[in-house]
């Protein structure tokens, strides 16, 4: 059902592109035109890595990659987010418009398979790094606790199922892996180490894959030597509206001074862990100094949007894909013009 509910979907998707093609619409010339677009991507995996990954929908493949950036170098000036939102901000800007790259959370698969990409298509991006993870390796905590409950479905462990009853997560709901993590969301940090600590006892050492970890910071300073900009996504990844004020200090501005100190150069825009902010937590943002934040929230911004609360596409492999799996930008298109009804 789900299946013929996706195939339905793409194909309504190939439809609603060519039919906005046959109006003359799918030009972002015209829809795009003084907007700034931004793509989200979060991890590039080849497709032998992508298949052991338990979170498949937050990654593309490299070739996925190259395909998006072809489109978007057709149709946009692409560049980073601090590049792209300067040329919104230039009255003088009348080229093709602006879209900016943008990939979450840091880890080293970036490095390795997403940064060969953009060098062929000579194109710039912004990587927004998890400062502490940065420092220490340790994996983003929706990854551990994707990859615990991965293995321990792996290895048929007893007492899986008490946990994800805990979050209120039935078998019988889909893949239990995003839906856990997408719960998760809701406990506190502590309660939160301590259920994913549980989970990785259940599963087993080591849970973590081999080829798997977060990008180091000589690893980051290859990235800005190529170009590319690098934000901050807070130290240490928690959900921000959450967290008391001294902490909020330490994920914000204290997150920006520890990049700044590693990458000497000026750390000047922020990605709000899982997209969630309120006003306090913008107000410590524009606080710390940064230039532009971003969010989780569809759209694509105009010359009147708040520079801290920028919206973004976040686009998956199949928004790259026609109903055959082939290669197409007619869906992507009606993605990127931020009008795709009720899209997230
Ligand atoms: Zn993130």
């Amino acid at each position: 059902m789900t299946l013929i509910l996706s195939k339905l979907k793409s194909h309504v998707r190939d439809t609603v592109g060519e039919g906005l093609r046959l109006c003359g619409l799918s030009s972002p010339s015209i829809w795009a035109r003084d907007r700034l677009t931004i793509a989200t991507f979060h991890r590039v995996l080849p497709r032998e890595l992508l298949e052991h990954y338990p979170l498949p929908a937050i990654a593309v493949t490299p070739e996925e990659l190259d395909h998006f950036l072809a489109v978007f170098q057709e149709h946009y000036t692409v560049g980073s987010l601090q590049e792209t939102a300067q040329l919104l901000a230039s009255a003088s800007h009348d080229g093709k418009p602006p879209l900016a790259v943008t990939f979450d959370d840091g880890q080293i698969d970036n490095h390795q398979f997403a940064r060969p990409v953009l060098r062929s298509r000579g194109v710039h991006a912004s990587f927004f790094v998890v400062s502490e993870a940065a420092e220490d390796g340790e994996l983003l905590w929706h990854d551990r606790m994707a990859f615990a409950i991965h293995h321990a479905i792996g290895t048929g462990a007893k007492g899986l199922d008490h946990w994800l009853g805990e979050l209120g997560v039935a078998k019988s709901a889909g893949d239990p892996v995003p839906l856990a993590v997408t719960a998760a969301k809701q406990l506190t940090p502590a309660e939160r180490d301590g259920l994913i600590r549980r989970l990785e006892q259940l599963a087993g050492k080591p849970v973590r894959p081999d080829w798997d970890g977060m990008m180091n910071w000589d690893q980051v300073r290859e990235l800005l030597d190529d170009g590319h900009e690098i934000g901050s996504h807070s130290a240490r990844h928690p959900i921000l509206p959450l967290v008391d004020d001294d902490t909020l200090e330490v994920e914000v501005a204290g997150s920006r001074q520890r990049i700044e100190a590693q990458v000497q150069r000026p750390v000047l825009s922020f990605c709000y862990p899982n997209g969630d902010h309120d006003d306090r937590v913008v107000d410590a943002v524009r606080r710390a100094g940064y230039s532009q934040a971003v969010t989780t929230l569809y759209g694509i911004n105009s010359r009147q949007s708040s520079p801290w609360t920028l919206r973004r596409v976040d686009l998956q492999g199949r928004y790259g894909r026609n109903a055959q799996g082939g290669f197409a930008s007619g869906a992507l298109l009606v993605r990127l013009s931020g009008r795709m009804p009720g899209a997230r």
